[in-house]
């Protein structure tokens, strides 16, 4: 790992986020507008080498009383505006972003781990994406949801996983919709939110309509705990339960999006290679720090040796090591905290008598690509979130007995199936219990399709027209429907 860490020529450049870090050191809050000096403060680092990146104000429940105060005064103002004028708004922050989407994602991987790739071709392109389709909505509002009202002033808290997606996802339905906010990033990624706070003030964004508190844990529960309308939370399903118990009986609204134990069915008669492609982009995406990963991998007995024949040659070609370099498919765990969670773990699963294929650790943040073989139902690797780049996998003989694996677990947030047939894909897809099911696919995302959980995974949606519904007064969302598509007829092609 440290001899990659001599980047080569292949390395992103990252000399403009180095100046701009220099020039401001310490970073306070973005509250009405302008940055905060002074008050407490706690070092937030680059995963990959350990390097102290800058200092980050940790948030008081004075700061975010004030915050709270600003995105009160402003709210009015920025619900008056008409929706064109708010879309405005959206545009300019969405363009601004793309503008600066190599500052931005290499910021990102500085602070975050992932790999310059991921960063450049998936996240911050998406952030852009996510705000244009919101200024569509915000011209739409009053058209689309007559009778509906902003909700006034929203508490987002977001997690370290996709810092600058989170905060799209939260941000950009609460401002179409007329609400002003308050959020805070996580506190092991609060670099590119302050960077984003820069963009707010670039554009001329009204004072006070977006406020970013960071700080750790208790800056999160005195958001909780302060004056706000609706919280939208992300995180662990643990720290989501606190929450909701905090705001039971208060009558403010609440979306929750928490953790995954995704399925990964593979039929027999799936395409294999795609399969296997589908595992690297599941639960092998920034280094399977992804609440939706298709971390249990399940496939029908027939094809499980061929399957994990592919499955191994494809793992030992993947690259872990610097997050700059071009060519690495694996980055740095976001944190030594995080990284002894991933290992603990599995060492547990192993304990209770599973086989780990590959998934050592490495010098720094660095776990190599790894899964767990033989594991049975009860064991704790089954039934945890790693939260890291180890998957499961285990076998099944019929239909009934992937659906009956899939559904043994007490999240519902996500899942991916793989076959060549249409009939048998959407069958098993209706029958897994989880918010978004993928056919022959993982983790795509776009801004139009809502995203959400149910179970221990949360509720609410993010995206599209639902999730502009969870910013927006009037009844709370009903979960979406299931619509299953017909069974092709009988001699009809196999798609
Ligand atoms: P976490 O719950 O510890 O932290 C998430 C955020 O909540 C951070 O900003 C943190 O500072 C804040 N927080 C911590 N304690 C709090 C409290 N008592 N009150 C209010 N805020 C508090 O989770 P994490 O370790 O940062 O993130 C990983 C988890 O998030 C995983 O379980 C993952 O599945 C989940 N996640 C879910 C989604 C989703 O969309 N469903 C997306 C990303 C991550």
């Amino acid at each position: 790992i440290m001899e990659t860490m001599e980047y080569g020529p292949s390395v992103e450049d990252s000399t403009a986020v180095r100046d701009w870090l220099a020039q401001r050191e310490s970073f306070g809050h973005f509250i009405g507008g302008a940055f905060t000096d002074g008050g407490a403060s706690f070092e937030t680092r680059d995963p990959a080498t350990g390097e102290i990146l800058a200092r980050i104000a940790q948030g008081s429940e004075a700061d975010v009383t004030a915050a709270v105060a600003a995105a009160r005064a402003a709210q009015p103002g920025w619900a008056a505006l008409s929706g064109t004028e708010r879309a405005r708004h959206l545009y300019a922050l969405a363009r601004h972003v793309q503008k600066r989407e190599r500052f931005l994602s290499v910021l990102e991987v500085l602070d975050n781990g992932k790999p310059i790739r991921e960063a450049r071709d998936i996240d911050v392109p998406l952030v852009a994406r996510h705000f244009y389709h919101h200024a569509g909505w915000a011209e739409l509002r009053d058209s689309q949801f007559p009778g509906h009202a902003p909700l006034g002033v929203c508490g987002q808290i977001i997690p370290w996983n996709f810092p600058l997606l989170m905060l799209a996802w939260k941000i950009a339905p609460a401002l179409a919709a007329g609400n002003t906010v308050v959020l805070k990033p996580a506190e092991y990624t609060s670099l590119t939110a302050l960077a984003f706070a820069e963009i707010c003030q670039e554009i001329g964004l009204p004072a006070g309509v977006v406020n970013i508190v960071t700080g750790d844990g208790a800056t999160g529960a005195a958001l909780v705990a302060s004056d706000v309308d609706k919280i939208a939370f992300t995180g662990s399903t643990e720290v989501g339960r606190g929450i909701a118990r905090a705001l039971a009986g208060t009558g403010r609204r609440l979306t929750l999006e928490l953790g995954g134990k995704s399925p990964f069915v593979v039929m027999e008669d799936a395409d294999l290679d795609a399969a296997v492609e589908g595992v690297v982009d599941s639960i092998w995406f920034n280094q399977g720090q992804v609440c939706c990963a298709g971390s249990r991998i399940l496939v029908a007995e027939a094809v499980a040796p061929r399957f994990e024949d592919l499955l191994h040659a494809r793992m030992a070609r993947l690259r872990v090591g610097a997050p700059l370099d071009k060519s690495t498919d694996l980055g740095a765990i976001v944190d030594p905290v995080q990284k002894d969670r991933i290992l603990s773990i599995c060492q547990a699963a192993v304990k209770a008598g599973a086989e780990l294929v590959g998934g050592q650790p490495q010098e720094g943040c660095f776990i190599a690509p790894g899964y767990l073989r033989n594991i049975a139902p009860a064991n704790p690797g089954m039934a945890q979130e790693i939260f890291g780049p180890i998957a499961t996998l285990s076998t099944f003989r019929t239909a009934d007995e992937a659906i009956e694996l899939a559904n043994a677990t007490r999240y519902g947030l996500a899942g991916s199936v793989w076959s060549e047939s249409a009939t048998v894909a959407t069958d098993l897809a209706a029958r897994i219990k989880a918010g978004v099911i993928w056919i022959n696919g993982a983790n795509m995302f776009d801004a139009a399709a809502p995203f959400g959980g149910m179970r221990d995974s949360g509720h609410g949606r993010e995206g599209g027209h639902a999730g502009m519904l969870d910013y927006l007064t009037g009844p709370a969302i009903a979960p979406p429907a299931r619509t299953v598509p017909k069974p092709p007829a009988a001699g009809a092609p196999r798609i």
